[in-house]
């Protein structure tokens, strides 16, 4: 049994279908990437799977059970944990005080505020940022740190829930090559030891190809191919909506230039 099985998810906005029939399935232990040009309806499949959108229609069974149109917050309590969308983490306080504050939360400890952080869940905080690579820097100020690693403290945070499923949407953008290499590594490392599963999307065709076990690839709402990596960079009709006429694949160089890093 899937650990994630998507199955005939519509989502249309104004009669715009941006999720049209989708289905798909992610294991434990599996490194799935979604691409397709802009637009194609990626971040919507984020948003529906997470609790933030409710499908009009289809189902999401995670872990066995029914998750569409639960509350996100329901659903991260089940183990899926969304990453790298928004700041997750207060540049004010240092990295481990931030893992500690989302160990408290979900320990449901937040109720304590009148606790000092400093004495919550040091020891498993440290332990979650040697796991990213960031004990070194426990007790640096988030403000204070370069752009990937503050990417690696919220990865630990995301870790924090223990989650299951890991949903990265776009997680090295604004990040140089060499800190999305990194961050892909550890994810992948992650992925494998502890049997998490990630689904992500992402701009860089050397991130996808080098990382993900399996390619899942949308445009205009639909799944058009799913795949080994391999099988994907062979498949006719994604050469077509990638490298077709007009060039998707320039579209997409544009957009990381774009990307203004910070
Ligand atoms: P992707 O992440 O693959 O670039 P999106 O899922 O963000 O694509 O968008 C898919 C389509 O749905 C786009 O045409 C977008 O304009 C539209 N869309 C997404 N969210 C909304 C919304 N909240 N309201 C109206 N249209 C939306
Ligand atoms: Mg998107």
């Amino acid at each position: 049994m899937s650990l994630l099985r998507v199955t005939h998810i519509a989502k249309a906005f104004d009669g715009f279908r941006a999720l049209d029939d989708v289905s798909f399935e992610v294991d434990a232990g599996e490194m799935v990437a979604l691409i397709g040009p802009n637009g194609a309806g990626k971040s919507t499949c984020f948003n529906v799977l997470n609790g933030q959108l409710r499908p009009d229609a289809g189902s999401i069974v995670f872990d066995g059970g029914e998750i569409s149109g639960q509350a996100p917050r329901a659903i991260w309590r089940k183990g899926v944990a969304r990453t790298f969308q928004i700041a997750a983490s207060f540049a004010a306080l240092s990295a481990i005080e931030n893992v500690q504050l989302a160990l408290a939360s979900r320990e449901r400890e937040l109720r304590r505020w009148w606790m000092p952080i400093a004495s919550m869940h040091r020891e498993e905080a440290l332990a979650l940022l040697e796991r990213v690579g960031m004990a070194a820097m426990a007790e640096q100020t988030c403000g204070e740190l370069a752009y990937g690693d503050v990417k690696r403290v919220e990865l630990a945070l995301a870790l924090a829930s223990r989650p299951r499923l890991l949903l990265m949407d776009e997680p090295t953008a604004g990040m140089s090559s060499a800190e999305r290499t990194s961050l892909m590594v550890l994810v992948k490392q992650l992925v494998a030891e502890q049997r998490v599963a990630a689904l992500f999307t992402e701009h860089s065709m050397d991130a996808v190809f080098g990382f993900a076990d399996r390619v899942i690839v949308m445009a205009r709402g639909k799944v058009i191919a799913t795949g080994a990596p391999d099988a994907i960079r062979r498949d006719a009709k994604v050469g077509e909506v990638y490298f077709g006429v007009g060039s998707l694949m320039e579209e997409m160089r544009d957009e990381m230039r774009d990307e203004a890093p910070r």
